[in-house]
C-alpha cells in the first residue's frame, strides 16, 4: 500500500468513526451516481432530523480515484458544518424552510426570494469548500488543492450567474459545471473575497453574456 493510500484509509476511518458518533451512516456503494429528488448526484449528506433520525453520508464509489475522494471530502465538510451547527448551516435551514413554504403556496417564487436562497447556497458551499481544503491539507490527502479551489471558484461563479438571473427576473436555468479543462485552468487557484464580478471568459463558457 502506498503512502497516499495509507492517508486515504486513515481519513476514511476518521470519517466513519465521526459519522457513527453522530448517528450518520457512511454509504459508499459501487455505483456512478445517485438520483435524488430529480437530481443526479455523485454524493450527498443528509443530517438526521426529528422526522428522519437516520442520517446518511453517501458517495458513489464507482468513479475514478481522485473523484470520489474529492466528493467525500466535500460532503464530510458539510457534515462538520452540521455537527458544529455553524451559523451558515442554521441560516440555510431557515432559508430552505421558508423557500419550501413559499413553493408550496405559490406557483412562482418571487425573484428576490430566489436570489436570497441562491446567495445562501453560495455562502454555505464556499464555507464548505474552505473546510474541505483545510481537511485535504490536514490529512495530507492526495488531491490537488489548486485544482480543488479552481473547481470551487467555478461552482461559486455558476451560482453567481444564477443569482444574476434571479435578480433580473430571468427564467430559472440550471447552470452546470461541465466546464472544459481549459476554462477551469483559467479559474483562480485562491479563494476570492467576492464572487459577484463574473469574468467575461467564464460568462462566455456558460453561454451567458
Ligand atoms: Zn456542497
Amino acid at each position: 500500500m502506498s503512502q497516499a493510500d495509507d492517508r486515504v484509509l486513515r481519513f476514511l476511518k476518521h470519517v466513519h468513526r465521526k459519522c457513527a458518533k453522530y448517528g450518520v451512516a457512511l454509504w459508499l456503494p459501487d455505483r456512478k451516481v445517485f438520483f435524488l429528488q430529480n437530481q443526479k448526484l455523485r454524493a450527498y449528506f443528509e443530517n438526521p432530523t426529528k422526522d428522519d433520525p437516520f442520517g446518511l453520508l453517501a458517495v458513489a464509489f464507482q468513479s475514478d480515484f481522485p473523484e470520489w475522494l474529492h466528493h467525500l471530502v466535500h460532503e464530510y465538510a458539510h457534515f462538520t458544518q452540521w455537527t458544529e451547527q455553524s451559523p451558515l448551516w442554521i441560516l440555510d435551514e431557515v432559508i430552505f424552510a421558508r423557500y419550501s413554504r413559499l413553493a408550496r403556496r405559490k406557483k412562482r417564487i418571487p425573484n428576490e426570494e430566489r436570489a436570497l436562497s441562491l446567495r445562501c447556497t453560495r455562502a454555505i458551499e464556499l464555507d464548505c469548500e474552505k473546510r474541505a481544503v483545510m481537511l485535504i491539507k490536514k490529512w495530507e490527502l492526495p488531491l490537488d488543492v489548486g485544482y480543488y479551489i479552481q473547481f470551487a471558484n467555478a461552482r461559486a461563479w455558476c451560482c453567481s450567474l444564477q443569482i444574476e438571473n434571479a435578480t433580473k427576473g430571468r427564467r430559472h436555468r440550471e447552470i452546470g459545471i461541465s466546464l472544459s479543462p481549459s476554462v477551469l485552468a483559467q479559474c483562480p487557484k485562491e479563494f476570492l473575497t467576492s464572487y459577484d464580478d463574473i469574468p467575461d471568459f467564464f460568462r462566455a463558457a456558460c453561454g451567458i453574456s
